[in-house]
């Protein structure tokens, strides 16, 4: 089996066991793990850099600026946005969808709008939304998929009328792994003067993003998902859009000049982070995205598809194994979501784990696209470039080794149907 290049700088791959077995990570789609030079520009900046940003004039303060503000640069090309101020850090997706979610919606959207989402998303693009339509009065709508797991551009058509205001999808499903097309739903929204809102948290880490070819409005993705720290996401939006929209926290950093009744705010993305951020973190995030480029997306589709192609065609033959969604294993960005027969999928993660195999089991944070699916919950094993073939044997191992224990103690309680 040729050796995976990239293996040996992930230190968490080669030396840590889980239940004395060597670790299978396959649940990249949760998080992915970090490569040595990530772990260690964080322990060089606290070791020998640390100092805050954008206040002292001291030699650390302004390195340490810089290195923050490089990273922004970073963000910017990485995704093709206009501007550096189009790129403001936060905490997470989670925290840039609800950000958009009360900063524009709740500012923009009046009783009989309506907020367009796909029966797919996750709840941290589903949930911030139903919050706004409550106190607004408007409307969620619900776009469907077919059987490839794809958003139905015609009925998208229908639904996506005059009254629709926010259009929020997925890229990418983090249950299905399929790719959503994001850029046309872009343009309808803007033909009836919505905004296009992407979740691009399974997207980023896999393929090339590009905001101005997709021309949406806002964007948002996690660092953790692409080797980079927990604790830092991004949010890339309009300039247009931005310059509209007040900053919600007040205090250190994100003003201009402050006098005893009043204040005004740095213009750009500083104005929307308020105090200290999470300066290692994104410091770090730097240091993934530099060494992400270096891997390349061609190789990470490359690795993604082959590992798709070995795992999917395996399962194809194991008649107990049902796959969710397409059977194209080019449709599944390195996500493949399956159930072993009408055994519990925390039973099979149970099996799994005992064979030092990392999988999820669960609902994913996608409640509606379960019932959807007609099941309570999935197994979910999902790939990054750092995979290799070793990794699909373990899984189709662990497969066999649930199937062979659960033929020998049939279970009482049928589960995910
Ligand atoms: N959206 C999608 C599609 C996701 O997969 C996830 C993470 N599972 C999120 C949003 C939330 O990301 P985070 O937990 O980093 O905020």
């Amino acid at each position: 089996m040729p050796k995976n290049q990239f293996r040996d700088d992930f230190p968490i791959l080669n030396n840590v066991k889980m239940n004395d077995e060597p670790l299978a990570y396959l649940d990249n789609a949760a998080t992915s793990q970090k490569p040595q030079l990530v772990i260690d520009r964080i322990s060089r900046y606290y070791g020998y850099e640390n100092a805050n940003i954008h206040r002292a004039t001291h030699a650390l303060a302004l390195k340490a600026t810089d290195d923050y503000e490089q990273v922004r640069d970073q963000v910017r090309h990485f995704i093709n946005a206009k501007s550096r101020d189009e790129i403001i850090f936060t905490r997470s997706t989670t925290e840039s969808l609800n950000w958009v979610a009360q900063r524009w919606g709740e500012a923009k959207l009046k009783p009989g709008d309506e907020i367009v989402l796909s029966i797919l998303e996750h709840h941290s693009n589903l949930v911030p939304w139903q919050q706004v339509a409550k106190k607004t009065g408007a409307r969620l709508r619900f776009l469907d998929f077919n059987q490839e797991g794809v958003i139905d551009l015609n009925a998208a058509k229908k639904t996506i009328n005059a009254k629709t205001k926010i259009v929020s999808i997925t890229q990418v499903s983090n249950v299905l792994g399929s790719i959503q097309p994001v850029k046309e739903l872009a343009i309808m929204a803007h033909e009836v003067n919505a905004i296009m809102i992407v979740d691009a948290a399974q997207s980023v880490p896999h393929f090339k993003i590009d905001v101005q070819n997709l021309d949406c409005d806002f964007l948002a993705f996690s660092a953790h998902k692409m080797l980079g720290p927990t604790g830092v996401g991004v949010l890339y939006g309009k300039s247009e859009l931005l310059e509209k929209i007040d900053p919600e926290f007040f205090g250190g950093e994100m003003i201009e000049e402050v006098s005893k009744n009043e204040a005004s705010f740095k213009s750009g993305a500083l104005r929307f982070e308020a105090g200290t951020q999470n300066i290692a973190g994104v410091i770090a995030f730097g240091a993934a995205l530099t060494y992400l480029q270096k891997v390349g997306f061609d190789k990470i589709a490359a690795q993604d598809r082959s590992l798709m192609e070995a795992a999917i065609s395996a399962l194809q033959n194991r008649p107990q194994v049902k796959i969710y969604g397409s059977a194209d294993p080019a449709n599944h960005t390195g996500i493949i979501s399956f159930n072993v027969g009408e055994i519990h999928p925390h039973d099979v993660s149970t099996v799994f784990d005992l064979d030092g195999v990392a999988i999820r089991a669960g609902h994913h944070c996608a409640e509606p696209l379960m019932n959807r699916l007609g099941v309570s919950a999935t197994c979910r094993a999902s790939f990054y470039f750092y995979n290799n073939l070793d990794d699909v044997e373990r899984f189709l191992i662990a497969i066999k080794d649930t199937e062979d224990f659960f033929n020998r103690h049939p279970s009482k309680e049928s589960s995910n149907g």
